[in-house]
């Protein structure tokens, strides 16, 4: 079991869930954070302090689109601890649907 970073994170990147990780295991992107499924303890802490109700446990019909990315993901992009500056634009994203073909693959900046 892990929990899963999904589509609304997507242009969102506000970081809430990196302060509250016990074991850091949150990769960045250039507009999304992903979980190494592998790491997380699936303790469920960053669940709630997601602004955009973006991560999900593995479990949830939510999720099924995104388990496989966020362990590719989590394997190219670098480990982030600390909560960043987010976009300017973040909160004009936060609620807009079909934003998955907004993805970046590129690396962020932990
Ligand atoms: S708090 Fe939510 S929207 Fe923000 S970076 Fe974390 S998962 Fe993404
Ligand atoms: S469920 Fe716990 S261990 Fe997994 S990403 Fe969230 S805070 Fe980290």
């Amino acid at each position: 079991m892990a929990y899963v970073v999904t589509e609304s994170c997507i242009k969102c990147k506000y970081m809430d869930c990196v302060e509250v990780c016990p074991v850091d295991c949150f990769y960045a992107g250039e507009n999304m954070l992903v979980i190494h499924p592998d790491e997380c303890i699936d303790c469920g802490v960053c669940e709630p302090e997601c602004p955009a109700e973006a991560i999900v446990p593995d479990s949830d019909a939510k999720a099924d689109a995104w388990i496989d990315q966020n362990r590719e993901l989590a394997a190219l992009w670098p480990n982030i601890t600390r909560k960043g500056t987010p976009p300017e634009d973040a909160d004009a994203w936060k609620d807009r649907p079909g934003k998955a073909a907004s993805l970046s693959r590129e690396p962020g900046t932990p």
